[in-house]
């Protein structure tokens, strides 16, 4: 791998510092993403895409594949207080953190049920451990550089998925993209498919300190794996090769 593939891939150029992306740096954790397809990267995509061009208002051709992911996205909206106010500030910000060298983008600050929270949307089918991880590193990057009024109280997860469920067994189809996955059910069933609903489980993630440092932790880790790319680096902001040893 070349310097500049690693950079593009795993980080961004801020203010002439590299700082790798929150996200490079929990993949490393995460037993997942090894085997996501590129469907399933590209169905998330579209979600995201989809539901920040539609809460900024832009007028957008809608894909009805993901329909009923939005259908359920609105319907949550409407019953958790979701508030979100000057869209330019508050999707897909990008926030990052020179001390520690790492840099992310959020995909929402809105306000959920009177608090001011930090909301990272997902299309997995499950909440993940790392995510905790994630949210965290982007939680105390965007609360440092925000004004105090602006600054979160909470971080939470909004999962947002869709499938077809079986009137005879409940097994469960989801069909994200080209993928097709069943779980749950009989697998002996000749399954009769219901039409596609869609479904929000959302979580608001407590322990902000024990996850950051762990975060910190899982960095420390990333960063000895990449150690010989992270020194042929000039800009990246933190010294990994001249560890002081006292
Ligand atoms: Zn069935």
């Amino acid at each position: 791998m070349t310097v500049d593939f690693f950079k593009h891939r795993y980080g961004y150029e801020i203010e002439g510092a590299w700082m790798p992306r929150v996200t490079a740096v929990t993949s490393l954790l995460s037993k997942a993403n090894m085997f996501a397809s590129q469907a399933s990267a590209d169905w998330g995509t579209l979600v995201h895409e989809t539901i920040g061009s539609l809460l900024r208002g832009d007028s957008i051709q809608i894909d009805s594949r993901i329909a009923p992911s939005l259908r359920a996205f609105e319907e949550w909206k409407g019953t958790h207080g979701f508030e979100l106010k000057d869209p330019q500030e508050s999707i897909e910000k990008r926030v990052f953190d020179f001390e520690h060298a790492y840099a992310g983008t959020v995909d929402l600050i809105a306000n959920v049920q009177g608090s001011r929270g930090l909301i990272d949307l997902k299309t997995s089918t499950a909440i993940r451990d790392e995510h905790s991880l994630q949210t965290a590193a982007y939680f105390s990057a965007y609360n440092q550089n925000a004004k105090e009024s602006l600054r979160c109280t909470m971080r939470g997860i909004v999962r947002i998925d869709q499938y077809q469920a079986c009137l005879g067994c409940f097994a469960k189809q989801r069909q994200k993209g080209r993928k097709e996955t069943v779980s749950g059910g009989n697998p002996a069933c000749n399954h009769q498919w219901s039409q596609a609903k869609g479904e929000i489980e959302f979580r608001e993630l407590p322990d902000h300190q024990e996850d950051f440092e762990a975060f910190l932790a899982a960095k420390e880790v990333w960063e000895w794996y990449y150690r010989d790319m992270l020194k042929r680096i000039a800009n990246y902001p933190k010294k990994v090769t001249q560890k002081i040893l006292l």
